[in-house]
């Protein structure tokens, strides 16, 4: 999915700046740059130190004279604006144009064109018109105007939480622990057999009063998705603190 989305930079006058959206683009796994008539140099010591090792994307872009030429073959282009137009058209913000990128970028063919503006004007009425959807990044409406590799930067990252959620089911920290590391069920049943056993040696639970301790405690341990070797701790914590407070473990 990421390779089919492209980042477009109209008319960009900063060297730094287009470093900083190479730099944005490789931390979220996007390769594919395209700049529409740059007003300056695009390899500079600035753009290349922006780009702090991602100058490899500086170097693969591709420069077209026009927008047009730049998203020729997309099947979808949205294009990012910091206010907010005379003629309405399609608004979507970052988190809904991240939802809809799986479906768009199912078929072998699709591309997704990014569109962003000039530092000092942003994107023409023209140009804007030319997209299927614009995006609106939500800011301070006093201070609405990011700078171009922030702005990249926000996208881009959308981009990636909608592939990770793609890929693993689940956007968040634990959709990077490949599913052969996380404990199995048996082994979460095992671990909730040996803590109950332990709260009851060491006066915490009683099982005639049971107050939903367990059910609790197992929505939390659930709840981490916790994996093998963190699993091996708990249960290592568990024999420790029988061995001190002198509980006999119960027979094989
Ligand atoms: N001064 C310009 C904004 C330039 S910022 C103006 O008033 O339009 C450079 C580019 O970053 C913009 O053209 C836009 O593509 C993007 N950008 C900056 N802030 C944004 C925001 N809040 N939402 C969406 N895109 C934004």
């Amino acid at each position: 999915m990421l390779e089919r989305i492209r980042i477009v930079l109209i008319g960009t006058s900063h060297p730094g700046n287009i470093g900083g959206v190479a730099r944005a683009m490789h931390n979220m796994g996007l390769a594919d740059l395209a700049l529409v008539a740059p007003r300056c140099e695009v390899i500079t010591q600035d753009s290349i130190s922006r780009a702090s090792g991602a100058d490899h994307l500086l170097h693969q872009a591709k420069v077209h004279a026009t927008l047009e030429d730049a998203v020729a073959d997309c099947t979808l282009a949205v294009g990012a604006s910091a206010r907010s137009r005379t003629l309405p058209w399609p608004m979507l913000s970052p988190r809904e144009l991240a939802d809809r990128l799986p479906t768009e970028c199912q078929a072998a063919d699709a591309r997704v064109a990014l569109v962003f503006g000039r530092e000092d004007s942003g994107l023409t009425n023209a140009e804007l018109q030319r997209c299927h959807a614009h995006v609106h990044i939500p800011t301070n409406a006093d201070f609405s105007s990011l700078n171009l590799a922030a702005a990249v930067q926000v996208l881009a990252y959308e981009c990636r939480m909608a592939w990770l959620n793609q890929a693993y089911g689940q956007a968040d920290a634990t959709a990077t622990v490949p599913s052969d590391d996380l404990a199995t069920h048996a082994e979460l049943e095992r671990y909730f057999e040996h803590l109950e056993r332990t709260l009851i040696g060491i006066d915490f639970h009683d099982p005639d009063q049971p107050r939903q301790l367990m059910a609790r405690l197992r929505r939390l341990y659930l709840r981490a998705r916790p994996e093998r070797m963190e699993m091996n701790i708990l249960r290592g914590i568990l024999s420790a603190t029988e061995k001190a407070a002198n509980i006999k473990p119960p027979k094989p």
